[in-house]
């Protein structure tokens, strides 16, 4: 197998690598990919610092070129795209086709920030003086990335940083490489100058730490667990350096009596299991009012049951495997830890067979649960959910807010003064009317509170705050 290197000043290079491995078939070996060493990581951090005053002063045009072409490329191919982030991920087909387009419209709404920079000019206090407020690129910024969405999020990180003038040294996650060198492959042949984007893949204790360790790297954007964003923190302070955190979530579905039931089953199912719950945003938590708890949960039970687990690429699967067999121990260790809490597993916790061998896992439910068991309170990032009985819209508010994350928060109701009070009093940074807590737009801010975030948010035009630093400029008219 030709093995796919990583991209340092330009040139691509790496001889030893690793495998990437299918989670619905493990015989399915998807490529190999160079692993990067930490002297390599400085060579690229190197060729990003030295690419920085050329490109930080590049034409809009050539930033809106580069970045709109990769759009359509990215958007020609994807189905092939898609096939492959579901090969390596093992969310279905639609799924991955959908992030995949996903990515295009990222890089294309980028492209056109390109072309929309602007400052403000203010008058002084003082009589005779113009103050021009302008934002400019930070420097070098280090990229750090999850596994659970393999295009998305490496898009509205890379995207934002090259639309403002920044130069990239990006490190996907181990599990994942695939669609990450298919991107900068893609946006290398776009015309991106050399050193601009360099790609060192491999694991994050060596790829990782060394970007961390570096005093030339101005900036950091990660998307992982709150370990690692934690040591991202800790660094990052120590060099003075600015940073970005998305980590976990333990996001609530509150389902009022008042709710469609349809509605709330759907949303709920959703947000609970597709993408096998591997999503940040997805729910774990639905805090069900208790004139609607038992049909809910016998309507939501039902609908369970028609969800297939099975090969991501196949047409009649909902739910693709877990993603490895790490994540796959983590969610089974939390099924047992509920059921020694004393929740009742109304739906699912075995693990499934199928033609090949994967991580497959039946979509789980418990019931009875309370918000202080290790279920509710953690993140499991599988398709694990806890229903908590609350008697009354108070309850159930309350309860939402009672976790220490705050990403996105969701209600079923037909109520606006519920519906309204809600979006007012939720301590989420997203929140969702009658909608999955999971399923965000590619133009509009993303991010949450408490220990789910830090720092300004992602995406849309909001993306500015992080990606660039604000200069005030006085002038003695
Ligand atoms: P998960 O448990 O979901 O894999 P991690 O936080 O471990 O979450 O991984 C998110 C990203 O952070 C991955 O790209 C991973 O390689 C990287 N990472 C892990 N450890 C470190 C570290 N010590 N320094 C920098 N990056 C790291």
């Amino acid at each position: 197998m030709t093995i796919h290197q990583n991209l340092i000043a330009g040139e691509w290079v790496g001889s030893n690598g690793s495998e990437n491995v299918n989670p619905s078939d493990t015989n399915d070996i998807i490529g190999v990919y160079a692993q990067a060493t930490a002297d390599d990581v400085k060579q690229a951090i190197a060729a990003a610092k030295a690419a920085f005053p050329a490109w930080s002063r590049s034409g809009i045009l050539e930033r809106h070129a580069i970045l709109k072409k990769t759009a359509d490329e990215i958007l020609a191919r994807k189905q092939e795209l898609g096939t492959l982030l579901s090969r390596e991920e093992g969310k279905t087909l639609a799924e991955g086709i959908g992030e995949v387009t996903r990515a295009a419209q990222i890089f294309d709404f980028f492209a056109g920030e390109t072309l929309r920079l602007a400052g403000e000019v203010i008058p002084s206090a003082r009589p005779g003086i113009g103050v021009e407020i302008t934002r400019e690129p930070l420097g070098v910024i280090g990229i750090i990335t999850p596994w659970n969405f393999p295009i998305a999020i490496p898009a509205w990180k890379i995207a934002p940083a090259l639309c403002y003038g920044n130069t990239v040294v990006f490190k996907p996650a181990e599990l994942v490489p695939g669609c990450s060198w298919a991107i900068v492959d893609i946006l290398h042949r776009a015309g991106l100058p050399k050193g601009v984007l360099n790609l060192v893949m491999g694991p994050g204790s060596v790829v990782g730490q060394a970007m961390l360790d570096s005093p030339d790297v101005a900036g950091i954007t990660f998307t992982g667990s709150t370990g690692t964003g934690k040591r991202v923190a800790a660094a990052s302070i120590e060099h003075n350096r600015k940073f970005q955190l998305e980590m976990g979530g333990k996001n609530p579905m509150v389902v009022l009596d008042d709710a469609d039931l349809s509605v709330a089953v759907e949303a709920a199912a959703n947000s609970g299991f597709f993408s096998t719950g591997q999503r940040c945003t997805a729910s774990s938590r639905l805090i069900v009012t208790e004139g609607i708890h038992d049909k809910f949960i016998a309507a939501l039970t039902e609908r369970m049951k028609s969800i297939q687990v099975g090969h991501a690429l196949k047409p009649e699967t909902h739910i693709g495997p877990v993603v490895d067999v790490r994540q796959l121990k983590q969610d089974t260790d939390y099924i047992e830890i509920g059921v020694k809490e004393g929740a009742k597993l109304a739906f699912g916790g075995e693990r499934l067979e199928r033609d090949t061998p994967g991580f497959y896992l039946q979509p789980t439910l418990f019931t009875e649960a309370t918000n202080q068991m290790r279920i509710s309170r953690e993140e499991i990032f599988g398709p694990v959910v806890s229903v908590i009985r609350v008697k009354d819209y108070d309850e159930a508010l309350a309860m939402a807010n009672d976790t220490p994350f705050g990403l996105s928060a969701g209600i079923a109701t037909t109520s606006l003064k519920y519906a309204t009070h809600f979006k007012r009093n939720s301590e989420a940074g997203m929140v969702m009317v009658n909608l999955p807590t999971a399923g965000v737009d590619f133009h509009v801010p993303f991010g949450g509170r408490k220990a789910s975030s830090y720092g300004s948010r992602e995406q849309g035009k909001y993306a500015a705050e992080f990606f660039t630093v604000v200069k005030t400029a006085y002038t003695l008219a």
